[in-house]
This record gives structure tokens, sequence and C-alpha cells, in this order.
């Protein structure tokens, strides 16, 4: 069974064609499937029964099932547990900012990329999801709670640049305007530092946002941390950022996760200074660091640090005239993320 919102409007209307219909049909269909949402072909009333049992043989229309959504008291956070139709389940969340809702969705079930704190990665991958099913958990979450999505970060399980072609089907699929129109500027995407991926993005210039998974200033903290410091060094990927940045103008962002005694002194603030200095002397790159106080899983070591040490590093970039935020936790009360939540259904009794 193949998921029919992986196809793309100009493929479902061969699809369509194919089967003898009329072109019209899949316009209607695609409207279905990516503005009304349907949850199966049984509610797409206006298209003749006989098509509808046709589709129905080879390809499904239903969404993820929601299996599990914890709700924070603390600021209404949502986070899903959805199965997808072989069974796997994969987690997503959802966050209501002033400025609009924002999703945070997964790309993969699981993943390859080995980062020693998260928690997606630890049983390895188990398959990458298609554009349908990403899709699907967009739109599963405008149903459940019946709001509009605003913003979408692909920062769930999974690496996205590791499913590229699915991923930028998903990218041209949520953001067609006979879909759900979403503006690419409001899409940012998350990525370990895949270089030639972030290169050939650069170069298909969706105009959507990029954040650089950095997490150390130098190649050998780095690789204490991401397996794929090993394939890439820095003197790789800072370059790949910069051409992103001058192809696509968009500000980039670097994602700091703060482990103690692992990347959160003095001297490493003041090498990451370096370092993006460095780049920006060469170019006109506009950037940011987002501090991500780690978020501790249980199967691994890794700690918080202070507060105060994590303030300490930010005022260094800030004063060195790197704009850096501390990242704000939505949905403390509920879980952890990053994989953890997914891990606690699987393997709860
Ligand atoms: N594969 C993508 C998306 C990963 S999740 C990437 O590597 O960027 C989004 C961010 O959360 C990444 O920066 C990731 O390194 C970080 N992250 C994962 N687990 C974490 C944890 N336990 N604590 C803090 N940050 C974490």
């Amino acid at each position: 069974m193949k998921n029919i919102r992986d196809f793309e409007i100009k493929e479902l209307t061969e699809l369509i064609e194919s089967m003898g219909e009329k072109s019209f049909r899949a316009a209607q269909l695609y409207q279905w499937l990516h503005v009304k949402l349907a949850d199966g072909f049984d509610e797409m009333t206006n298209l003749p029964k006989s098509l509808r049992e046709k589709l129905s043989e080879d390809y499904y229309a239903t969404l993820p099932e929601t299996v599990e959504v914890l709700t924070s008291q603390i600021d209404e956070t949502k986070k899903f547990i959805n199965r997808m139709k072989d069974g796997h389940v994969i987690e997503s969340v959802w966050m209501k900012y002033q400025h609009g809702n924002s999703v945070c969705i997964s790309s993969q079930v699981g993943c390859r990329m080995g980062c020693k704190f998260c928690a997606s990665t630890l049983d390895g991958l188990a398959r990458n999801l298609t554009s349908g099913e990403m899709l699907g958990q967009v739109y599963r979450m405008e149903k459940d709670t019946g709001e509009r999505v605003d913003n979408i970060v692909i920062m769930g399980s999974g690496e996205p640049l590791d499913n590229y072609d699915e991923f930028t089907r998903f990218i041209r699929m949520i953001s067609d305007k006979n879909g759900l129109n979403i503006s690419r500027r409001n899409i940012t995407v998350s990525t370990c530092g895949i270089v030639p991926r972030i290169r050939e993005l650069a170069d298909e210039n969706y105009g959507i946002t990029l954040a650089l998974s950095l997490h150390a200033p130098n190649d050998e903290t780095r690789k204490t941390l991401m397996p794929i410091a090993n394939k890439y060094s820095l003197s790789e990927i800072m370059p790949a950022i910069e051409y992103y940045f001058e192809k696509t103008g968009r500000r980039v962002t670097f994602e700091y996760s703060v482990v103690e005694g692992v990347n959160d002194n003095k001297n490493e603030a003041q090498q990451l200074v370096r370092l993006i200095h460095g780049m920006k002397q060469k170019g006109r790159l506009q950037c940011h660091v987002n501090l991500i106080p780690v978020n501790p899983i249980k199967e691994r070591d890794w700690k918080r640090p202070d507060r105060s040490k994590i303030e300490a590093f930010q005022h260094i970039l800030e004063k060195n005239g790197i704009a850096a935020t501390i990242r704000r936790e939505m949905g403390s009360d509920i879980s952890g993320s990053c994989g953890q939540l997914r891990r606690d259904y699987l393997f709860k009794e």
C-alpha cells in the first residue's frame, strides 16, 4: 500500500488520467488530501465511488493515527505520538507562541547519525518517512487541535538531509498554494551538517531557514558528541553555511546544545566567537546562536550546566556582537523531547 499523499499534483494528475479519469478529478482529490485533510477515501463524497474503490486497491488516504497526546499544564504545548500505516510510531510537537502556532515534526523513524546526547538515534534508523507521512504529522495536528499551523520546524527525530528527496518534496507540497500554502519563510530545517546536501539545498533555494547543529567550536570536541564530525570537518561545513547564506539571503541559526564539562566553558565560547567572526570577515553572513541547555537522557550521563554558566556563555557571544538566545523549554512537565517520548511509549509495559 502506498500513501496517496506522497504524490505532487502533477503526478497525481498523471495517475488519475492513467486510470481513465478526467484530470479535474485529480484536483478534487488533491483538495481532499491537502486542504480538507480527509482521513480516508470514504470522506471524499464528490468523487465517484468507483474511483475511490479503485484507488483504495493500491493506495491509502488515512492520516497517521494519534495514539497518545500529552498536554502541558504550563504552556499548552502538546506532544503527539502518531502511528504510521505500517505500525511504526513517531513523535511530533505542537507549540503555542505569541507569533503563532509552531509544529516540530520528524523526518525519519529513528536516526543513524549517532549524536551522543540524542535519544532518537539510540536504536539506529528504522526507515525514512515519506513526504506524505511528514505532511500527515502536520495535518493530524491541525485536525486534532482545530487550529492553523503558522511555523514548521523539521527538528524532530531523524536527519532530514539524510532523507533529502522526501524532505524536499515535503517542502514543495506544504508550501503549495493548492495545499496548506505555508510560507517557506516560516519553515526551518535543522541538520547535523551533511555538507553536499547543504550545498544542494542552497542551489535549489527553497527559501527556508537553515539551522546547523554545531554543538562545539572545534572538530575535536565536536567529534566527541557527533560522529558526523568525523566525516565533515568545520573547514568544510562553515563554507557550506556561508554558501547557503549567499544563495538564499536567509539568516542562519547555529544550534549549540550546552553540556556540562564538555562544551560550556569560557574558552569554548571564545573559540566560537573566533569561528563565527572568521566567517563574517569573509562575507556578509547573518547568523545567530541558539543555546540549548542539554536535555539529559537516562541512557547517558550528560548534565545540563547551571543557568548562570549558560548565561555567561551567552554574554561572551553577545559582547562580541553575536546574537545569542537561550532556548526556552516548552512543555517541560510532559516528558523530554528529541525522541525520548517515543522511546517512553515503545518501552512501557
Ligand atoms: N538531525 C537534525 C535534527 C535533530 S533535533 C540535526 O541534527 O540538527 C534538533 C536539535 O536538537 C539538534 O540540534 C540536536 O542536536 C538537538 N538535540 C537532540 N537531542 C538533544 C538533547 N537531549 N538535548 C539538547 N539538544 C538535543
